[in-house]
């Protein structure tokens, strides 16, 4: 039993009985309502019942059902910041909202309020379940989901800035609104992709993380499996274009940083040769990301020397460096090779291309390696972040 309106179980049943009985006239709802806080909590009437009550004192607190009567906050700052909208639906009816996450001016958002960037989401949300009921009495079926789609193209490290902002408000959406969110699309996924989404993993609960669906640069047609042509603007696979555009057009400073060079070093590497390049974990959960281009094959690999306690830092070079990924052969191909390291403790990971086999020929690389620090869980303000990057430590 799905636990929606008209497919419960008797025990789901039972709760939604014991839930409706607890409240007054003032604090019941429609069935569907209730049902979304019972499906939250697992249908622990208990839990659902403080969470439905939380919600209303936020809501009036707030003044949050007069949101949708005044202007959306900070329309005119977030123009030269990032290009977001509502736009059409889903197959399922869930009313979309697009997002140029990738593209977006994150020291620029940073700066801006912070109760005014809570109370624009907010606005957003209400505008969506606005939508739901008008798709749902065009369509004869009752919506009460949307879906996002953040197209990440241009994506850089520079995005964990925002990580405590998105943080902020994933805590809002499950805390406000539960089991509103359909689906997440999240495409044009670039190299640096999975170190963020592991920090992002950090504050999505494991409901929210379910439903992600994630498209690499390329995969995008996939989103037709869920989208008619007609409803899906052009830029993400589908056929409207709407005049003017679907969407607000893209800041233009972040419009070509896409095209931002991102294989920022090259080396070539001669016959019976070998590069490495060494960078140092300070901390536990810090990763080594890398992402490079190659002219012919070559083997690639990645060796790790965990760092000694304090006090017997003279006996480090004791310590065998021992490989985590194995050596193989990575192939020319217009793709860049990416990927990422987590280490089980801080020390130096040395990433290691092997031309040894070649007796001839040399082989030219373009590489973008990086640390990327563990997500910083406290609340830090503007500024520091958690972002702390490590100088990089190079033996070649
Ligand atoms: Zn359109």
């Amino acid at each position: 039993m799905s636990g929606y309106s008209g497919d419960l179980s008797k025990t789901q049943q039972l709760a939604l009985n014991e839930f409706k009985s607890i409240l007054t006239k003032d604090t019941l709802a429609e069935e569907e309502n209730l049902l979304r806080f019972l499906r939250a909590r697992s249908f622990d009437v208990d839990g659902a019942y403080r969470q439905y009550m939380a919600t209303l004192k936020w809501r009036k607190d707030n003044g949050i059902d007069q949101l949708l009567d005044k202007p959306r906050p900070l329309d005119k700052e977030m123009k030269n910041i990032m290009s977001s909208g509502f736009h059409s639906y889903d197959k399922q009816g869930r009313p979309a909202y697009f997002e140029y996450t990738g593209r977006t001016d994150v020291q620029a958002l940073i700066q801006l309020p912070l109760d005014q960037i809570i109370r624009r989401h907010v606005w957003n949300c209400e505008k969506q379940i606005a939508r739901m009921k008008e798709i749902s009495q065009e369509i004869g079926k009752n919506v009460e989901t949307m879906v996002h789609i953040h197209d990440m193209t241009g994506a850089s490290q520079v995005l964990r800035k925002a990580l405590n902002l998105f943080k902020k408000l994933a805590k809002l959406d499950q805390e406000y609104y539960p089991e509103r969110m359909g689906k997440i699309f999240i495409v044009n996924t670039t190299w640096i992709f999975p170190v963020l989404w592991k920090c992002a993993g950090v504050f999505l609960d494991s409901k929210t993380r379910s439903k992600c669906v994630v498209l690499k640069t390329g995969e995008i047609k996939k989103l037709l499996e869920y989208f008619d042509p007609e409803s899906l603007p052009k830029e993400f696979g589908g056929s409207c274009n709407c005049e003017g555009g679907c969407l607000p057009p893209i800041p233009k400073h972040m419009r070509f940083l896409s095209e931002a060079p991102s294989l920022t070093e090259q080396y070539t590497i001669g016959p019976k040769e070998t590069l490495e390049k060494s960078l140092e974990c300070t901390n536990d959960g810090d990763s080594v990301a890398w992402c490079f281009t190659t002219s012919k094959d070559i083997k690639f690999g990645v060796t790790f020397k965990p760092k000694p306690h304090s006090g017997w830092s003279d006996k480090m070079n004791d310590i065998p460096a021992i490989w985590v990924l194995d050596v193989e052969p990575k192939s020319e191909n217009d793709s860049p090779v990416t990927g990422y390291y987590t280490p089980p403790c801080p020390g130096i990971c040395t990433l290691v291309w092997d031309n040894l086999d070649s007796k001839w020929s040399s082989r030219t690389i373009k590489f973008n390696i990086l640390v990327e620090k563990e997500a910083n869980d406290s609340e830090e303000e503007n500024g520091s972040n958690g972002i702390k990057r490590l100088s990089t430590v190079t033996y070649v």
